[in-house]
């Protein structure tokens, strides 16, 4: 398949199931609105059937797509974050924060950095949080405090019940 810069290769079934959705949701929309109306649907539908447009397929994944990318902050778990989600073309945030969008992550909340770490024992790559501000070192999924950080050395102590 050849493809380009400006075109996102999608696979024909997911796309011919995608449009067969959004037909059928707009049928329903269309029986919807003509039922309420008291009128039959066939001319409805007719009538919203001629203006169509074009839409553009974007990959996410390009990093200069962050454009399309929700600037709001939402809180995401525990954490509040930028939200990231996609948008409308032309438009800053999604329809979650369309309306009240939060532009700055609220100013009384603590600051934390995510730190990674190799685990020696698991050899896994791990993430904890650490608070600049008190060198304190959180769980990324609790939040609960499990170790100190130590600014000087650059070392990362773990409480050792945290260590399970
Ligand atoms: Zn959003």
């Amino acid at each position: 398949m050849e493809s380009n810069t400006s075109q996102l290769p999608v696979p024909s079934f997911i796309w011919d199931s995608l449009m067969a959705t959004m037909k059928a949701q707009s049928r329903r929309l269309v029986d919807d609105i003509a039922k309420t109306l008291g009128q039959e649907p066939g001319p409805l539908w007719k009538e919203v059937s001629k203006q169509q447009f074009g839409v553009y397929l974007v990959d996410m994944n390009e990093p200069t797509n962050e454009v399309f990318q929700c600037q709001s902050y939402c809180v995401c778990g525990q954490v509040e974050r930028p939200c990231k989600k996609p948008v409308v073309f032309g438009k800053k945030y999604c329809s979650e924060h369309l309306q009240k969008p939060q532009i700055r992550p609220t100013i009384t909340l603590q600051k934390l950095r995510l730190i990674k770490y190799y685990d020696e024992e698991t050899g896994d790559v791990k993430l904890v949080y650490l608070n600049p501000a008190t060198n304190e070192v959180f769980s990324t999924e609790t939040l609960d405090l499990v170790g100190e950080w130590n600014h000087q050395e650059k070392t990362l102590a773990l409480f050792e019940t945290s260590l399970n």
